[in-house]
């Protein structure tokens, strides 16, 4: 059994403080009690690699996640078995960004940051804009790169039930995101994930996975049959 929190946002997202560093996440993770995490930062997986050998020295498993933003504005989690992977997932994901600049005073700052939680760059363009890519393309897209896509927060914000009004059937979703007290439609399997944009809000040990502590048997285990 797997305490986890799959959607955390690190300081490479606008919206995430500054202090959330690849460091402290994990640091963090470390002293909640978690086994295993996901930083999903707005269509990129820029600062993954940096979290990936912080979360190593503090034997967190770390699972690489992404949210992406569709063209319908539906908020979708992609997790893939490598770094390697996220990062090509991230690099396909440049041809269909808009090239909106980011406003940080309003938006908030987007750091690229290395394993010592130095930084590196600032990113220009404003992450969480729209990709020109449809739900359908990036369920796709996910799939091509090995990745597992899982809708986020499906009833609230930008959820796909709140946006759409249902999960489209032949999109071939298996796990979905829920909060709160919202109750999960029946048929997927469920994550309950913090989505944290501050320390504080990252996950205590209370929803676990009932798998092996490794990455494969994570992703098996939620494209199993619910
Ligand atoms: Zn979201
Ligand atoms: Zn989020």
């Amino acid at each position: 059994m797997l305490f986890y929190d799959l959607h955390i946002h690190s300081c490479l997202s606008p919206c995430g403080n500054d202090d959330m560093t690849p460091h402290n996440i994990c640091a963090m993770a470390h002293i909640k009690g978690l086994d295993v995490i996901s930083v999903t930062d707005h269509n990129t997986a820029g600062n993954l690699r940096a979290v990936s050998e912080n979360a190593k020295k503090y034997n967190v498993l770390f699972l690489p996640g992404i949210e992406l933003n569709t063209k319908e504005e539906v908020h979708l989690l992609g997790y893939f078995n490598s770094v390697d992977n996220a990062e090509g997932f991230s690099k396909y994901c440049d041809n269909y960004r808009q090239k909106i600049k980011n406003s940080p005073e309003y938006f908030g700052r987007q750091y690229y940051m290395d394993s010592e939680d130095n930084i590196l760059s600032e990113e220009e363009s404003l992450l969480i804009s729209p990709l020109k890519l449809s739900f359908e393309e990036a369920v796709e897209g996910i799939r091509s790169f090995g990745g597992v896509p899982v809708p986020a927060h499906v009833f609230r914000g930008n959820g796909i039930i709140n946006m759409l009004g249902f999960i489209p059937p032949d999109s071939g979703i298996k796990c979905i995101e829920v909060n709160g007290n919202d109750v999960p439609p029946k048929g997927y399997n469920i994550l309950r994930s913090s989505d944290a944009h501050t320390l504080g809000d990252i996950s205590e040990p209370i929803f676990s996975l009932d798998c092996d502590n490794n990455i494969a048997s994570i992703l098996a285990c939620l494209e199993r049959k619910a």
